[in-house]
């Protein structure tokens, strides 16, 4: 699958780039995407330092230009922004937009940004109250993405996964899919 290809499927966006796929958003979506959902059914995630991990990722932390991580972006718009009741108003910044959140099933609170860029591309980050430490390392199946592809070797903690078992027993604690 090419750069250009994967553009599209990635919300319709004009993404600009994205590397290390060990699947396309589009196979996420349909293949890991409801395990995913169906183990938060059973028990969230929110002291889970993989899920921690991932949906903190903040590209400002290594330095670079505007990145993201297609796989935290997914979980946050599918676990967040539709399985949590928001808290309180959505607050404008200079470009950011910032939710509040709690989680239905232990009572949470968790903050989340939200921005888009004129480089056609959008990034959120969340960040939990009272979270435990997060995973020293992160695992993507679909990968970065952003306009600088010679930056994404800065992200030194963030890594694709072996396979989908790895993902998840990162991500959710599952020993097998
Ligand atoms: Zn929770």
């Amino acid at each position: 699958m090419t750069v250009a290809a994967l553009a599209g499927l990635w919300y319709n966006r004009v993404s600009p780039q994205t590397i290390a796929i060990y699947m396309t958003p589009d196979e996420f979506r349909h293949r890991v995407l409801p395990t995913v959902l169906a183990s938060w059914e059973r028990g969230c995630f929110c002291r889970t330092p993989g899920f921690l991990k991932l949906v903190s990722f903040k590209f400002e932390d290594y330095g670079v230009a505007p990145m993201a991580v297609v796989d935290s972006e997914i979980l946050i718009a599918e676990i967040i922004g539709k399985r949590f009741p928001r808290e309180g108003q959505l607050t404008y910044g200079v470009a950011e937009r910032v939710q509040a959140y709690r989680c239905p099933q232990c009572n949470a609170r968790c903050q989340a940004t939200y921005e888009d860029y004129s480089i056609s591309m959008y990034r959120s980050f969340v960040l939990f109250e009272n979270a435990p430490e997060k995973a020293s390392t992160g695992i993507y199946l679909v990968g970065l993405y952003g306009p600088n592809l010679v930056a994404f070797p800065k992200v030194h903690d963030f890594r694709l996964a072996v396979d989908e078992a790895e993902f998840l027993s990162a991500l959710i604690g599952l020993s097998h899919t």
